[in-house]
């Protein structure tokens, strides 16, 4: 089951002026449609008043600190010149970092957003040089200097007031940053986000992947500067191409739906001994691939869940006893595709086990005789500190137990993962010019080298503590 939260965007056009900036609420809480149309309304009069040519935006859940107005991206900052910045990804040394702002950059900051850091940083590598005229010199040089500073995962957009737009992806690219380009001349204009379907819903041609280590300023002729700052060591993350990402999206060239293709493909080796009537996929993410893994064990695909549109997402209800209930109002099933059936269930992931057990649990009341279970992904078993919320330490099922035990926790028949090596095989395929993936969450190899088993604890109690709140 999936949901994908996460876009950061920015734009630019020629004229020299530049916008406010307007920190929009975002409404989590369930609103009917009435309402969601009158906000809507109200936050399309707010754009409308917006003068300017630049703008950035920002609609990802936080990973680090809280949910609050405050923690709200974009964060703004007046010196030098007036710097606004958002970022998709996580800051794993932010409280080191904010500690060592305050002591020797003496800045001191108001949230517990990582961007906050980030903004910081660059100010400060940036004010350092005294400018009299900016040039994209002394940005690719305050990016270097962030590069050194800040560790983690990040992909930022921004831009500095009257001079222009600037983006910049980490040295290891975990998180995708894709450059779109409409227009031509003078009516020429740039975004940048964070998945390559901004780009086609707003028509803009997608142009190039931000490279890892890369820094981009687009000056306000609309002359786009680049230059790799630090020596890359790309490792993107794996997880985009499995769960978050959407399937029309192609990052570093990697089509996210043909690689859902292929992991069904691959599931399909594991399941050719045995008597499989039909492969239904947990709606949505892992549709893709139940489609390929059908269609190679010869097997029928049938859509036995249907889905409550209406309803909030489970992963993120902050209690388990929330969770299991939700699921069960979550899901119908088509019970004539299941009543007397073997029936293969598909799902991309199992974190904590509970949509599993629930799922496995519907498909027997509605009468399969046995119930497979298949995880596109391999198992998960390590919190993600690069901006994906699985951070909580002790929630893994696979961490806590073998394959087969639990198989019989969630009630399969059999369960099946995907092994490591075809997740990577399958992502891989699309752009072989890809050595690595960050894998962290499968293998606890995370490729920055400061993440300590201490961080990981600290953390999980962090988010723990952050969500209950
Ligand atoms: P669980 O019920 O805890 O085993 O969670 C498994 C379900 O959560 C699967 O259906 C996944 O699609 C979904 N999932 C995996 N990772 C995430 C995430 N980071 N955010 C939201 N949902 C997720």
């Amino acid at each position: 089951m999936a949901v994908k939260a996460s876009t950061a965007f920015v734009k630019a056009e020629t004229e020299e002026t530049l916008s406010p900036v307007r920190r929009i609420p975002i409404k989590e809480e369930r609103i009917s449609t009435i309402e969601l149309e009158a906000w809507l309304k109200q936050e399309e009069r707010i754009l409308r008043e917006l003068k300017g040519n630049i703008g950035i935006g920002h609609t990802r859940y936080p990973t680090i600190g809280s949910t609050s107005i405050v923690d709200a991206q974009p964060f703004t900052i007046n010196t030098p010149f007036g710097i606004s910045m958002v970022h998709n990804g996580n800051i794993t040394n932010y409280k080191e970092l904010k500690k060592e702002l305050l002591k020797k950059d003496l800045r001191h900051l108001y949230s517990t957003c990582d961007v906050e850091v980030i903004l910081n940083v660059f100010a400060s590598e940036l004010q350092k040089k005294n400018i009299k005229k900016l040039r994209p010199e002394h940005v690719f040089n305050a990016v270097k200097n962030v590069f050194k500073r800040v560790k983690g995962a990040y992909t930022v957009v921004g831009f500095i007031a009257q001079q222009g737009l600037f983006a910049f992806r980490d040295p290891y690219g975990i998180k995708p940053g894709l450059i779109g380009v409409k227009g031509k001349g003078k009516n020429k204009t740039y975004m940048i986000g964070s998945e390559s379907v901004v780009h086609d819903v707003l028509k803009y041609e997608f142009r190039d992947n931000i490279k890892p280590g890369e820094a981009i300023f687009i000056d306000n002729k609309m002359k786009m500067h680049r230059k790799v700052v630090t020596k890359p060591n790309h490792h993107p993350c794996i997880f985009e191409y499995i769960y978050f990402a959407r399937p029309d999206s192609v990052l570093d060239k990697i089509s996210v739906y043909k690689t859902r293709l292929r992991l069904g493909n691959a599931l399909a080796k594991q399941f050719k001994n045995v008597k499989v009537d039909a492969v239904i996929p947990i709606p949505e993410t892992s549709r893709t691939a139940a489609i390929t893994l059908a269609y190679d064990l010869g097997v029928k695909y049938r859509d036995g869940f249907i889905k409550n549109r209406y309803i909030d997402r489970t992963f993120i209800m902050p209690d388990q006893e929330q969770r299991e209930v939700s699921v069960k109002f979550k899901l119908n099933p088509i019970k004539l595709e299941f009543r007397g059936k073997n029936v293969l269930l598909v799902d991309d992931s199992i974190v904590r086990g509970t949509t599993s057990k629930k799922i496995i649990d519907i498909a027997r009341k509605a009468g399969s005789k046995k119930v497979f279970f298949a995880s596109t992904s391999a198992p998960l078993r390590y919190p993600c500190v690069y901006g994906i919320d699985m951070s909580t330490y002790d929630e893994f099922i696979a961490k806590k137990h073998s394959i087969k035990k639990i198989e019989k926790i969630i009630g399969a028949d059999l369960l099946v993962y995907q092994t490591k090596e075809d997740m990577i095989k399958a992502a891989k395929e699309g752009n072989p010019n890809i050595k690595h993936f960050c894998t962290a969450c499968f293998d606890g190899n995370y490729p920055t080298g400061d993440v300590t088993e201490e961080m990981l604890r600290e953390i999980g109690r962090e988010r723990i503590k952050a969500k209950k709140k």
